[in-house]
Formats: C-alpha cells, structure tokens, sequence
C-alpha cells in the first residue's frame, strides 16, 4: 500500500492521554505504508472559544478573551509538559503557542475597538487552534522517533473567497502539494497538517466549515490520489442510530459515499457534509475509526458496498423545524406556483429539509429550521398576495415542533415494502405520521412526526425495521 491519510478530530486529540493513544496509533501504521500524511483538528473545545473571544470583543467584552487566553494557555501547556520529555523541544513549542496566543489577544484587542469583527478576520483567528495543535501533535510524534513537521494547509489548500464556507480549487491545490508536500514525503518526511482552514490565491487564511477537519483530509487523499483516508473519532464507526436515543446502536460495517453523504444531511454527526466529494472521484475508501478502540475495524465507506442495497441501515431524527404548507384549491394546476413559493423560500436564505405535494396539487409542504419560519411565512405572503386575494390561495401556514425521522439505505427506491415496513413499525406505536417523502438520492426515506414522538419513533424504525429487517 502507497499512500494514506489519517485525520484526527478534536476529541482524538483533545488531551495529553488522547494525543499519546493518536500518536501510537501512527507509530503502528506508518511501517505498513509509504507514505503517511497526518491531520489534525484543534484540541477539544478550542475553535469554540476562539470564535467565543472574537465575538465578545466585537460586542464590546474587553475582558472575555484574556481569560480565553489564559485558559488556552494552561490547556496547551498541560498537554506539552506532559507529551514531551525533552526540555528544548518543550521549551521551543511553548514559545511557538505563546505566539499564538499573542496574536489572538491582539486581534480580540483590535476587534474590540472596532466593534466588529468580518468573517476574514473570524477565520484567521479561528484557524489559530489547529496551528498550535500540528505543532503539539507533531512534537510528540518527533519525540516518539518520527520525521514528524507541522505543516500548515494555508501553504496547501488553495479556496475561493468565501470565508467560514470556503470552497476549495482542487487544480491549484493539486499544483501546491505537488509542489510544497509530494517532495517532503519522498523525503521521508512525516507532515502533520492543520486540518480546517485553507487560504486563498492570494494567501489570506479561510476555514472549509465548522468540523471542516474531516474536509481536509478527503481533499488532501483526492490530490496526492492516496489509497485510503481514515478519520478517526471517538465512536467506533458510523452507527445505526444516534447511541443516546437507541442505546443498542451498532456499527455499520459498510456504507456507500451516497448513504453516508445521505446520513450527514440528516444529522447524523459522522462527518463534514462535503467530505465525500473530493473522495467519490477517485474512489478512494473513507474509514471511520475510533482512536480509543483501534481493534475495532470502523465504518468503510466506498462507491459500493456489496450485498445491502434495498435495506434501511440507519435511522436518523432532526429536531428543531417545522412544517410550513401553500393551501387552497385555486392552485391546482397552475404552473409556476411551486417555483414561486420556493423562490420566496430561499430569498430568506432558509434551508428546505423536505418538500411534499400532494397529487390533488391542493396544497404544498416543506419543512425548514423554526428559526426561518417568521421571515419565510411573511415572504410567501408577499409573494403569494394576489392568490391570497383571490383566494386561490386559502392560507400558508405553520407547524411548529417537528421532527425529521429518516431512514438511510441505498436502493430503498427500487424496493417493494420499505415504506409499509417503516409505517408498520410506527402504526404499532399509535405514531402517526404528518407528511412523508421519499429522497431523490435513493437512499432515503423521511417521515415527518411530532416532536415528542421523534424518540419512539426511532427507536421502533431500529428494532423493527433495521434489527429484524
Ligand atoms: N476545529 C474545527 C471545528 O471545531 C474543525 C474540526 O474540528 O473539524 O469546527
Ligand atoms: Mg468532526
């Protein structure tokens, strides 16, 4: 095997005892690959709080970011002193953190007279927690005997413009890690890249996403073509369900990418949404590992799994939207009213879950978060108030404390007896189903029920549907 990339998230290297059980974990992997490139997250909670410190100072908080600071500190140099045994290498990493650090609570100093704090300078200062954190990680592994070096992704990843969500150009990356990585390895150089954050053509920092580090990783294997990209977590794999709601949640084996792309969009927390796309190209296989239990095999993702199209393999619930339906009798067959709610919908920037229609066209559904509900509602109202006055329209309304259960398996399309399953299982519990839609992708199929029965109703899709399938 050539070439592969191992991403760790913040809780994989979150402490001192995890960024030891991490580093043991590339001691044992690198004799069996030629090349290894490592990448990391922040530790634990960092991005947090340096986004917190920003934006208290925007807001006129002097104080909020020297205490974050402060704690940053204690944090890093925790971890340090107990990772390195040697005084010099600690010593120079500590120096190398204080400047950090430094330039956060200068940037905090300079937001806060500013009073405001851009999306440029957000990721510049968010990107500060993985920078330190390739240095601390790269440090223990020097000193467990590796050719270990920090490296940062601004000299490799090259995004647009658009800080917070930047997109990344995949020619001039390719062109940067050809250039600036492919040499080090075949140097024999072991690179610890920050995880997260890119730069632009121009070199100014941007960030791929919150959890964005699952990101890097998958472009990094698509341009230096690695046989296999791992993220490790700190759960076993991808599970059938969310563990604290079904308790008997196992790992899933195998998924395809458009299940697991399926499963994110979902909810379910297992990786970046976009992490996929660099990786389907050169089908290149996606693992899901757990730092603290590497016995156990994880979650392989690739184009396609043998042998489980047709069955549900998980179960997922959104919580926190709402369902907002067009009515009225007026609008049966007359074009362009969809397009027209959907227009006014996305004026608001909302993001649409599911949509439903009914046949009759009597009426459209679709859910969105609560939180865009007002501004969507009055924006149809506008948009709509000619049919309003003619009542071809009867009324938009509505729904609030909903949930989105959806069950997740390729093939569920073409499969007689999917939805009777899932409607048996919930029909058993007196669950009654609001609205349903089948995904477009094929790997999925979404019921809409109230809030207070999301729980039943996900723990019965898994004993009945996935368990006894
Ligand atoms: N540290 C970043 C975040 O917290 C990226 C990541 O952890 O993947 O969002
Ligand atoms: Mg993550």
């Amino acid at each position: 095997m050539r070439t592969l990339v191992m991403k760790f998230g913040g809780t994989s290297v979150g402490s001192a005892q995890a960024i030891k059980l991490a580093a043991d974990l590339v001691l044992r992997e690198t004799p069996k690959w030629q090349h290894t490139v490592v990448v990391v997250s922040a530790m634990r909670g960092v991005t947090d709080a340096l986004i917190h410190g920003a934006a208290t100072a925007a807001h006129g908080d002097d104080q909020a970011y020297r205490g974050i600071a402060a704690d940053l500190r204690v944090k890093h140099t925790l971890a340090v002193a107990e990772l390195l045994s040697n005084a010099e290498a600690r010593t120079s990493l500590l120096v190398a953190i204080e400047g950090y650090l430094d330039e956060f609570a200068s940037f905090c100093r300079s937001i806060h007279v500013l009073g405001e704090v851009t999306p440029r300078a957000m990721d510049t200062i968010s990107s500060l927690g993985e920078r330190m954190n390739a240095r601390v990680v790269a440090a223990r592994l020097q000193e467990a005997g590796l050719p270990a070096r920090a490296i940062d992704a601004t000299d490799l990843i090259v995004t647009d413009q658009r800080f917070q969500q930047a997109t990344p150009l995949m020619d001039a990356t390719r062109e940067r890690v050809d250039a600036h990585l492919v040499p080090l390895l075949e140097q024999g150089v072991l690179p610890v890249i920050t995880g997260f954050i890119g730069a632009t053509r121009d070199g100014i920092t941007t960030t791929l996403g919150r959890g964005g580090s699952d990101y890097s990783a998958s472009i990094l294997g698509a341009v230096l073509n690695a046989d296999e990209v791992w993220t490790l977590t700190d759960v076993d794999g991808v599970l059938t369900a969310d563990p604290r709601i079904v308790p008997e949640a196992r790992v899933i084996p195998e998924l395809s990418y458009a299940e697991v792309g399926e499963l994110a969009y979902f909810g379910a927390k297992v990786l970046h949404p976009k992490t996929i796309h660099p990786v389907i190209e050169h089908n290149i296989p996606l693992w899901v590992k757990n730092t603290f239990n590497p016995t156990c095999p994880g979650t392989r993702i690739v184009s396609d799994p043998m042998g489980t199209r047709g069955t549900v393999k998980a179960v997922t619930a959104i919580t926190g939207l709402s369902m907002v339906t067009v009515e009225g009798r007026g609008m049966m067959g007359v074009p362009g009213i969809a397009a027209r709610t959907f227009a006014a919908v996305a004026s608001q920037g909302a993001n649409v879950l599911m949509i439903s229609q009914a046949s009759s066209e009597q009426s459209i559904c679709f859910v969105i978060p609560t939180a865009d509900v007002t501004p969507v509602i009055a924006a149809l109202e506008e948009e709509l108030a000619l049919e309003i006055t003619r009542r071809d329209i009867d009324r938009v309304w509505s729904m609030s404390d909903i949930v989105i259960v959806s069950a997740v398996g390729a093939g569920l399309r073409g499969t007689p007896g999917v939805a009777a399953a899932l409607f048996n299982a919930l029909a058993a519990q007196a669950i009654n189903v609001i609205a349903i839609a089948q995904g477009s992708s094929d790997c999925s199929i979404s019921l809409v029920v109230n809030a207070d029965q999301a729980t039943p109703a996900v723990r019965q899709i898994h004993e009945q549907v996935i368990n006894h399938g």
